[in-house]
């Protein structure tokens, strides 16, 4: 059952140099207690997308959606004031550096009661001590002392456990975590990803987890959405996604994670060019300067989604039965 359904979501941002079109057009769902990936590269609209259903975007940013349903209310309705009691409470957010998002003048105490108070009605003292009770969930030795110190006096691992104790300090029904593991080592980043699969599995809550890395995602998401130039071009189960890809872009992504198996002097490949520029976007693919199986369509119309079956939608013009037949690593021989 479906915990967020969002269709046709457009998102600008207009700049003094004209606008930039991150996110265009599109339709998405998030079950309950489901884990879900959303893939991309920089600029490639995945954060913008979940901003975007935040109502956190800056007032240069224009929002527009067919209907952005959470929960069964119309989020795109909403108020700010009505969005903002939404936040820490029923949504939580969790984003990729701990050191920005914390305020480094205030106690992580502080930073943790005020949420429980102001949305639950807790006394200062029951607060506390639901406080330490997530910092002991988060496991962040000795709660009791971590509990009066500041930001700076964590390490990164350590301020990001904090940011997840805030992120679920309300019990919400979902949690975005924005490139969690990115500024973290990769021990660190293992421990946090592990962190995040026990408390849906605890909590049952739906995580939605935005990264570049398809890697990262691998054990812990049921489905994967991958973003390009603003659009979907393509979602489906973890299987569909590693083993039955069928968008040249989710090809490109899948080429260039190094893999522990194969020889250790095999080298990575790159996606060859550069990022659409989001000023202008390509009136068709967006993927069509980059993409080797390029066709004169591509450059002319986006791709209609084509359903492979239990939720696997590619958009790409090699769907059409007429098309060549291409599979990942060149064009198929008969
Ligand atoms: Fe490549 Fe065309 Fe498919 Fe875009 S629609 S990914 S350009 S084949």
């Amino acid at each position: 059952m479906a915990l967020l359904e969002v269709s046709g979501l457009r998102t600008t941002f207009h700049i003094g140099v004209g606008t930039v079109q991150a996110v265009r057009g599109i339709s998405f769902h998030v079950d309950k207690g489901e884990f879900i990936g959303i893939v991309g590269e920089s600029g490639s609209g995945k954060s913008v997308t979940m901003l975007s259903v935040m109502g956190l975007l800056p007032q240069y940013a224009e929002v527009k959606a067919d209907s952005i349903r959470f929960d069964g209310r119309e989020l795109s309705q909403m108020s700010p004031r009505e969005l903002r009691s939404l936040h820490g409470k029923e949504i939580g957010m969790i984003f990729q550096d701990p050191m920005t998002s914390l305020n480094p003048l205030f106690t992580v105490e502080n930073q943790m009661v005020e949420p429980l108070r102001i949305h639950l009605g807790m006394s200062r003292e029951r607060a506390r001590l639901r406080a330490l009770e997530l910092l002991h969930q988060v496991e962040i030795p000795n709660p009791e002392q971590r509990l009066r110190q500041y930001p700076h006096e964590f390490s990164g691992g350590m301020r990001q456990r904090v940011m997840i104790a805030i992120a679920i300090a309300c019990s919400p029904k979902m949690v975005i975590a924005d490139e969690p593991t990115t500024a973290l080592d990769v021990t660190i980043q293992a421990q946090i990803l592990e962190l995040l699969e026990n408390l849906k599995r605890e909590m049952n809550t739906s995580v939605v987890m935005i990264t570049h890395d398809l890697g990262v995602i691998a054990s812990m998401c049921s489905r994967i959405l991958v973003m390009y130039g603003g659009v979907i071009c393509e979602e489906g189960s973890v299987r569909d996604i590693f083993y039955r890809a069928r968008h040249p872009y989710t090809w490109g992504l899948l080429n260039s994670i190094p893999r522990i198996h194969h020889d250790s002097h095999e080298k990575l490949v790159p996606i060859r060019g550069t990022p659409p520029d989001m000023l202008k976007p390509p009136e068709g693919c967006p993927f069509a300067p980059r993409c080797q199986y390029c066709m004169p369509v591509c450059r002319r119309y986006m791709a209609p989604p084509t359903d492979l079956g239990d939720g696997h939608l590619v958009h790409c013009h090699l769907m059409h039965p007429k098309a060549p037949k291409v599979e990942r690593g060149g064009l198929q021989h008969d």
